[in-house]
């Protein structure tokens, strides 16, 4: 068992620098607002952020392009009613440096900087039984007293680049999407490798081509695209939203993806080709991810989901000029929306310019990195100047379990997850007291709006606490049964779903030796929030709340 007074094994001492009654780890959305409501609640709060400012993805995915794929006016905090009237975005999907201005004035405006202690990796996290307290460490050799943990670390923050041989021998510049410099990167007349086919290529490939002398875009899975349709905003479209706001957002709350906008309650199957045609050219003329929407029964019935599939795949052919090309981009391996949808500024198009080819390494994949570029394994070779790789992250699990975390008794996270992730509600797991996920595997989080979902995980919790401290108690946990039950619920309701069929990130499939467990929970952000809602009416059954005294013995 680990002490305030003992560091945790392998660890330097380091100094106590404080104590206080909340860690939070992360600075970009989700801890921004934490830390904002545990303020409000009178409690001593502090974030640990390893990048030097607020944002998180937005602090990290610099790269050309780069922007949010719900529209701004649903991809903002609606806690705060001045806050969301007065902040003006410029376009329909704003572009990433004004969705880091728009984290920068959160902060400012809430003067939430004070308490942020930014360039600071948590590397531990250890429960002390004895107290009921958490120890955090940090790679300054800090040492933090926390009654309760929250990581606020994010589902995408942990950036993923292939071990592929020879990485380190390469002469030019390398990149990944999420972990862009802060300087402008200019292309212009360079060769440059993008690998990888996700979100983040689509959305950098259009904007790397018009810089670069010539454009190679390494593809091993092609993924579906649906026109961003991005403009400048649309005055009347942003009076409408803040003349009911609060309304507004009630309804984005109970919808599946926490994003108000319409779905379509028809099946696919039960519409005559023409109508459905009809639809989905009407969604596809609207663009965004609400393509999805187009039909209630996509994700579920694999006959309608190939009606959307093969309407995207003809696109794709009506855009490419080169048959060869088209073919290749046309996705014919996991059904439409079973991995991220991604949503493009003209991305099929760029494959028309001279000075872009595609590559796929599907059939030869990439063998190594040379001093000069890339070599396949059917010898061919491509010499660039620079290298980006698109190639995401350790999703959803990777950064949590970065850190050392160690419950009642010494318990590893790390081994506790060995095969796949276990949480209740996706927002605390047994056997680790106090300890809070926002966005946590088995939440709907990376299937929603993640503004939505972030809210409600935030609000959730203080309301638990204040809760708990009406009731004395100051620890809290799942209890095993009650968390079985949710993780086999997940797992339940993924299954009636086509999700599990794509190798997706969402499965762990990116990741060499991940184990493959659909992560989130596709139930849907109201059903959800309702269940969520309902345990905490109910006085929280699935969790135990105890006092300091008794924390130890609620264990037995
Ligand atoms: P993050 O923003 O990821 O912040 C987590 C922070 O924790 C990071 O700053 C990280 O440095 C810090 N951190 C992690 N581990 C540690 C540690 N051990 N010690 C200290 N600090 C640590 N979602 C949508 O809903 N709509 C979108 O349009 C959308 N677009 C996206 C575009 C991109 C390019 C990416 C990568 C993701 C996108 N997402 C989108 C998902 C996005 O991650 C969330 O919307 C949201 O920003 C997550 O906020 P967060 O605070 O939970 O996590
Ligand atoms: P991603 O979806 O995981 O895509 C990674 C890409 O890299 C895939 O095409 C993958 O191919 C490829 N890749 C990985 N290793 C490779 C290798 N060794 N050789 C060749 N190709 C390799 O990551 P992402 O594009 O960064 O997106 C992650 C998520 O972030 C998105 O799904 C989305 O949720 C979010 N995001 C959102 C937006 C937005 O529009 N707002 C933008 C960017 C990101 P395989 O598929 O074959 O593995």
């Amino acid at each position: 068992m680990q002490n305030l007074t003992s560091p945790p094994p392998g660890q330097a001492a380091g100094k106590l620098i404080e104590v206080l009654d909340a860690a939070i780890v992360g600075a970009g959305f989700a801890g921004l607002y934490m830390l904002h409501r545990l303020r409000g609640l009178g409690m001593t709060a502090r974030i640990f952020e390893a990048a030097a400012g607020v944002g998180g993805t937005w602090w990290w995915n610099r790269y050309p392009g780069a922007r949010c794929d719900v529209e701004s006016m649903q991809y903002s905090f609606s806690f705060d009613e001045k806050l969301q009237q007065e902040w003006h975005w410029s376009e329909r999907f704003a572009a990433q440096p004004e969705i880091l201005r728009y984290a920068e004035h959160v902060a400012d405006r809430f003067g939430l900087r004070r308490d942020i202690r930014f360039n600071t990796r948590v590397t531990a996290a250890h429960f002390d039984e004895a107290v009921g307290r958490w120890t955090i460490l940090t790679d300054r050799g800090d040492r933090v007293s926390a009654r309760y943990c929250i990581m606020a670390t994010g589902c995408l923050s942990s950036a993923r680049v292939p071990d592929i041989p020879g990485i380190e021998s390469f002469r030019g510049r390398t990149y990944h999407t999420g972990r862009w410099p802060h300087e402008e990167v200019d292309f212009t007349g360079q060769r440059v490798a993008v690998i990888g086919t996700g979100s983040s290529a689509i959305q950098a490939v259009p904007v790397i081509a018009e810089q670069a002398a010539q454009l190679f875009v390494f593809q091993r899975t092609p993924n579906f695209s649906i026109p961003s349709r991005n403009k400048p905003m649309d005055e009347e479209y942003e009076r409408w939203w803040k003349s009911d706001y609060a309304a507004h957002r009630r309804k984005a709350r109970m919808m599946r993806t926490g994003i108000l906008y319409h779905i379509d309650e028809r099946s696919a199957l039960d519409v005559s080709p023409e109508e459905r045609r009809r639809v989905y050219e009407e969604r596809w003329a609207a663009g965004g991810t609400a393509f999805m929407g187009a039909f209630v029964d996509l994700l579920r019935n694999q006959a309608a989901n190939d009606t959307a599939a093969e309407f995207v795949r003809g696109k794709i052919a009506e855009i490419v000029k080169d048959p060869t090309t088209a073919a290749l981009l046309q996705p014919r391996d996991h059904p439409i929306g079973t991995k991220r949808i991604c949503v493009d500024t003209h991305y099929y198009e760029t494959f028309n310019r001279e000075n872009v080819r595609l590559v796929d390494v599907r059939s030869a994949p990439i063998e190594a990195i040379t001093r000069t570029g890339l070599r396949l394994r059917n010898g061919a070779e491509y010499a660039v100047d620079s290298i980006v790789f698109a190639t995401g992250f350790d999703a959803m699990t990777g950064a949590v379990l970065a850190v050392d975390i160690r419950g009642r008794s010494g318990a590893s996270l790390r081994e506790k997850w060995a095969a796949g992730p276990r949480a209740h509600l996706g927002l605390m797991v047994a056997g680790f007291p106090n300890l809070f996920l926002i966005t946590g595997p088995g939440s709907p989080s990376v299937l929603s709006n993640m503004m939505v979902s972030i809210e409600q995980h935030v609000d959730w919790l203080s309301d638990c606490l204040v809760h708990m401290r009406a009731r004395g108690a100051t620890c809290i946990e799942p209890t095993q049964e009650a968390e079985d039950a949710w993780v086999a619920h997940v797992a339940e309701v993924g299954n009636r779903t086509l999700y599990p069929k794509a190798n997706s990130w969402y499965m762990g499939a990116n990741i060499p030796g991940k184990p493959r467990v659909f992560m989130p929970y596709v139930g849907g952000v109201g059903t959800y929030r309702e269940e969520c809602a309902a345990i905490a009416a109910q006085g929280y059954p699935g969790f135990r709340m105890s006092a300091p005294q008794d924390a130890a013995a609620a264990a037995q």
